[in-house]
């Protein structure tokens, strides 16, 4: 007779745990029971401590203390608590087999002189065969892996087992008992009582397999001590109902016990697994699921596909909208994410506004591509969070497991990078890992490091590039650039370590210096010359940069109005932070504006109107066809138009031929820039160029 015939189980993923002598009211919570947090995240924790309305015998059958009031769980909770107590039956199961044996042979022995010697030994080798037979069969199954689920069969099973067994028993005292003589009716009363105490301790977590085993055995001790009828055995029919009421009073509050500390245990091992906030499992949840898929991965076991997301602008949207809007928003990308994901794949919330997923059960890459596609299309509406419309997008990396790595660090590594090429080509991206990545991000590493180090170096160099004024055919001014000479690599240009300055932070240093060098050396110019210096978004972030421009014009005697701020329109959109007051600041300052590449961002006039710009600077791509596409010429025109009538002045980027300033200076441009007027210098070659600009003027060189 086995307990556990047929079990229909769920054997953890990763590690195997064993069940031998594991699980006595466990204290360690989330090692031992192995929760799934189930696929894409569930609604709540599934685990709650209230009576239910209604018995369900299936689930009363299968070990569930619900049906008497005891906690209630759902079914991946109850799946668990079913293993623990399938798991404790099982540990006492060879001894309580071993005890059966020898009490049916104590019962041949006791009834040997009696005529029920024969129907004696025919039961007890019954019982004796089935027990030895069982534990044969069972021999491996005593120390089997632990499952982390059970089905309700299974306890079905054990508790028509148990019932069986406690039938065989009621033979004792229904068939045996009456022609027992008296030594053989003292020993069938210790068998039973033993029994009953046995079966109780036996199946003390699952009461229902308990009462199965108790009642015959009781049964048919207060039946034959019925027939006999006389006031001892009424007597002790009384003492048997006392027993067993305190058994199974004792067995009630155990099991009670047991399962209130088991769903205690899942509620941690599920809360440490769970994203408080989207109900999404999280880092740590998804770390086990990913070791859990790696296991399986080898040897040659199924692919799977890591999925990294980073919501694009989401620190924006938390600084725009408060926090309480920042979290509904992402409360409602969860909630796309799941209707995004099938059986097989895992979503989760890694860290704040980054997601993550891992799909199994791939063919080829392009399922991993597909998901990716439909998680992409579910950010193209925009989210209703407090009667408020928002738009949202999302990059993603993806990962192939083993193509791209076969531990969790490196396809972390890869898919983080493929996520970063990702970023960079904007909105709504899709990048899987290219093995040129990790080439990519270990010189990217290398050229952090170099910068880290570069302005301490003396390594940084500005060049300035002057403006014309098409009016009065002087030198307007210049625009400081910075220049990068790398000891190994040669000339770095700003398009390749500016952004790399932006992300790590050191352009606040880089910043800082470029104002210092740009005003110490517009100090050597005269007074009607004014230096243009770029200034980034995350610059303006830090109120830094005010005590950088006060103190360097404070050092330099140079005024104010000569130095000029160039932002761009992409910086317009970030208003959050400190960035609104660092500008306004600096505007009182004196400090002048300019509104650089103007035409490829967004051209919002409403920036034009709120923030007093002194020049709009028309980007080098409008120039450069101007002279071949109308629609470049018309929007030069009309942006000089534009200027002219918010009284700004405007400068005309990249002109690289005499035509092209013809016909600005026939549009009505002020100024103009470019390789036509003079290439990025250094200062000594601006300092000529002056002297040669102002021959009467002079001016210390
Ligand atoms: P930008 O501010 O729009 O600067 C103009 C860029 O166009 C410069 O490139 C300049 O050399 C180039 N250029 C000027 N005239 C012509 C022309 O006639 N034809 C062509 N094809 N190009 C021309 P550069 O120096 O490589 O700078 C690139 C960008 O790097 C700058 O664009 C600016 O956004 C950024 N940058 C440069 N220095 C700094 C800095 O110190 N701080 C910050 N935050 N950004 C900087
Ligand atoms: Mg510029
Ligand atoms: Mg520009």
């Amino acid at each position: 007779m086995t307990w556990n015939s047929g079990a229909a189980v769920r054997h953890g993923g990763a590690g195997p745990a064993r069940a031998a002598g594991r699980f006595m009211f466990p204290q360690r919570i989330p090692a031992t029971v192995r929760v799934p947090v189930g696929g894409s995240g569930e609604p709540a924790l599934g685990v709650t401590m209230r009576t239910p309305s209604r018995v369900d015998v299936s689930k009363l059958l299968a070990g569930d203390l619900a049906a008497f009031g005891g906690p209630q769980a759902d079914e991946d909770a109850a799946g668990a608590i079913r293993a623990e107590q399938v798991a404790l039956v099982l540990r006492h199961a060879p001894g309580i087999m071993l005890a059966n044996a020898g009490n049916a042979l104590v019962l041949v022995l006791a009834l040997w002189t009696t005529p029920l010697r024969w129907p004696a030994a025919l039961w007890s080798s019954a019982v004796i065969g089935t027990v030895l037979l069982t534990l044969l069969k069972g021999r491996g199954s005593w120390r089997i892996t632990k499952p982390t689920s059970v089905s309700r069969r299974t306890i079905h099973r054990l508790v028509r087992n148990a019932f069986i067994l406690g039938c065989v028993w009621a033979l004792l005292p229904l068939y045996f008992f009456a022609g027992a003589g008296q030594g053989g009716q003292l020993v069938i009363t210790c068998l039973c009582a033993g029994m009953l105490a046995g079966g109780a301790l036996a199946f003390a977590t699952i009461p229902v397999a308990a009462v199965g085993f108790i009642g015959p055995i009781f049964l048919g001790a207060v039946v034959s001590l019925g027939r006999i009828g006389d006031f001892i055995s009424l007597l002790m029919v009384a003492l048997i109902l006392l027993y067993v009421g305190v058994l199974l009073r004792g067995v009630f509050a155990y099991a009670f016990e047991f399962s209130a500390s088991l769903v205690r245990q899942i509620e941690t091992a599920k809360a440490v697994r769970q994203d408080p906030l989207t109900r999404l499992p999280n880092r740590f949840a998804f770390n086990e699921r990913l070791d859990a898929c790696l296991a399986r991965l080898l040897p040659g076991g199924a692919e799977f596909a890591i999925l990294l997301l980073d919501l694009d602008r989401f620190k924006q949207i938390n600084d725009q909208y408060g926090h309480p809007v920042g979290d509904g928003f992402l409360v409602e990308v969860a909630a796309r994410l799941r209707r995004c994901t099938g059986e097989g794949d895992f979503a989760a919330r890694i860290g704040g506004d980054e997601f993550a997923l891992i799909a199994t059960g791939l063919t080829k890459p392009e399922d991993a591509l597909a998901i990716a596609e439909r998680i992409v299309a579910a950010f193209a509406d925009p989210f209703r969070i407090d009667e408020r419309e928002i738009a949202g997008a999302t990059s993603i990396g993806i990962v192939l497991a083993p193509r791209d790595g076969t531990t969790a660090n490196d396809l972390f590594k890869h898919v983080d990078m493929a996520l970063y090429r990702a970023k960079r080509a904007g909105s709504g991206t899709i990048e899987f890992f290219a093995p040129g990545d990790d080439i990519a991000a270990r010189e990217r590493r290398a050229l952090v490091r170099d910068l880290e180090q570069a302005v301490a170096r003396g390594e940084l160099a500005l060049v300035y590039q002057p403006f014309l004024d098409l009016r009065t055919g002087r030198i307007a001014g210049v625009e400081a650039l910075a220049r990068w000479h790398h000891p190994v690599r040669g000339l770095v240009s700003p398009a390749e370590f500016i952004p790399i300055a932006e992300e790590t932070g050191l352009i606040h240093g880089i910043g800082d210096w470029v104002i210092r060098e740009a005003c110490t050396t517009l100090a050597r110019w005269p007074q009607d010359i004014r230096v243009a210096v770029n200034v980034s978004a995350v610059q303006l972030q830090n109120t830094g940069i005010l005590q950088t421009a006060v103190r360097a014009l404070a050092d330099a005697g140079v005024a104010p109005h000569r130095l000029e701020i160039e932002m761009t329109e992409s910086m317009l959109l970030s208003k959050s932070g400190a960035a609104p007051s660092v500008l306004d600041a600096l505007l009182a300052l004196g400090v002048t504006l300019a509104l650089d590449d103007f035409g490829t961002g967004f051209s919002s006039l409403t920036y034009l109107r709120k923030l007093p710009f002194s020049r709009i600077k028309i980007d080098q791509s409008f120039i450069r066809d101007m002279l071949t596409r109308p629609d470049c010429a018309a929007i030069v025109r009309s942006v000089i138009g534009l200027a002219q009538d918010l009284r700004i002045g405007v400068v005309a980027e990249g002109v690289e031929t005499t035509p092209q300033l013809d016909a600005l200076r026939d549009a009505g441009c002020d100024e103009v820039q470019g390789y036509l007027i003079g290439r990025p210098m250094p200062a000594a070659e601006v300092s000529a160029l002056l002297t040669a600009d102002r021959p009467k003027t002079g001016h210390a060189a």
